[in-house]
C-alpha cells in the first residue's frame, strides 16, 4: 500500500504540491491526469524520494519514504539507505534511459546484481524471463540503438521489474513514441496491471487510463481536484474543471 498524506512541496515561491493525500492499495492501478505543470511528475518523484516533501509524508507498506521517525520528529535517511529503499519503487520515464554501451541482456543484469546481490547466472535467468515477458526474448544481444523506441521502452520496463519493486511508477511512458509503437508498450503495462503489481501511471492516453486504472486522479495546480473510478470520473465528474479537461483531451 502507498500512503500519501498531506504532502506539500514548493519550488521557491511556487507551490507545486498542495496538501495532496491519496491511499493506493496494494495491487491497485492509479492513473494521474492533469494539465502540463499541474504537479503530476513532481508527485511521482516524491514517491521514491527523488523530490523531498516539505510537509506531510509518504509511506509504502507502513515504512516512511526517505525518513525515519523518532518520537515526533522525522529524520531524513542516509543516502545509502535512500538508494536501497528506492529499489522498492521502480520508475519508468518517457525517455527509456537504457545504457547505450550495454546489450539488452547486460542492461537487465546490472541492477539486480548490484542491488539484490544476485550472481551472474541468477541475474541472467531472471533477465531472460523478463525479456520473454515483454516479448523481446530474441533481442537479448542487441544494443539499444538497434531497437525501436517501443522495444527500448519494453526493455526499460523489464529492467525495472528485475528489481522486484513493490510499486511501479510510469511518467508518460509512451509520449516519446511514434503513434504506431504506443500500443505494444501499453499492452505490457496492461499485463502488469493484471498481474497485481501496484502501478501509478501519469498518462495522456485517456482511453488507456479508462480501461486499465481502478482509480483516476485529476490534478490541477498541485491539488487533487477529483479521485474516483473511471466510470465516475469520466461520466459524472464532481468538479467542472475535470469535465472541461476531459472535453479537451477526449
Ligand atoms: P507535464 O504534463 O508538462 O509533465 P507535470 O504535471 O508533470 O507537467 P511537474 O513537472 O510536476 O508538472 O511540474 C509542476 C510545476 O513545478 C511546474 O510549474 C514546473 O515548472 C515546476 N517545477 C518542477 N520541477 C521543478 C524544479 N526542479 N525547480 C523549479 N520548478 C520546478
Ligand atoms: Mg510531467
Amino acid at each position: 500500500e502507498v500512503l500519501i498524506q498531506n504532502v506539500t512541496k514548493s519550488f521557491g515561491p511556487l507551490r507545486v504540491l498542495d496538501n495532496v493525500s491519496l491511499t493506493l492499495p496494494s495491487g491497485s492501478v492509479t492513473a494521474i491526469l492533469g494539465q502540463s505543470g499541474s504537479g503530476k511528475s513532481t508527485l511521482l518523484r516524491t514517491v521514491n524520494h527523488l523530490e523531498r516533501v516539505d510537509e506531510g509524508f509518504i509511506a509504502i507498506d507502513g515504512e516512511l519514504v526517505g525518513y525515519r521517525q523518532h518520537g515526533q520528529t522525522l529524520y531524513e535517511l542516509k543516502e545509502a539507505d535512500i538508494r536501497r529503499r528506492r529499489t522498492e519503487v521502480g520508475m519508468v520515464f518517457q525517455n527509456f534511459n537504457l545504457f547505450p554501451h550495454l546489450t539488452v541482456l547486460e542492461n537487465l543484469i546490472e541492477a539486480p546484481r548490484a542491488a539484490r546481490g544476485l550472481n551472474r547466472a541468477e541475474a541472467e535467468e531472471l533477465a531472460r524471463g523478463l525479456l520473454a515477458r515483454v516479448g523481446l526474448a530474441d533481442k537479448a544481444d542487441a544494443y539499444p540503438r538497434q531497437l525501436s523506441g517501443g522495444q527500448q521502452q519494453r526493455v526499460a520496463i523489464a529492467r525495472t521489474l528485475a528489481l522486484k519493486p513493490k510499486v511501479l511508477l510510469f511518467d508518460e511512458p509512451t509520449s516519446a513514441l511514434d503513434p504506431e509503437l504506443v500500443n505494444e508498450v501499453l499492452d505490457v503495462i496492461k499485463e502488469l496491471a493484471r498481474s497485481g503489481t501496484t502501478l501509478i501511471i501519469v498518462t495522456h492516453e485517456i482511453g488507456f487510463a479508462r480501461e486499465v486504472a481502478d482509480t483516476i486522479v485529476f490534478m490541477e495546480q498541485g491539488r487533487i481536484l477529483e479521485v474516483g473510478t473511471p466510470e465516475k470520473v469520466f461520466n459524472r465528474p464532481d468538479h467542472p474543471r475535470t469535465a472541461e479537461f476531459l472535453a479537451k483531451v477526449l
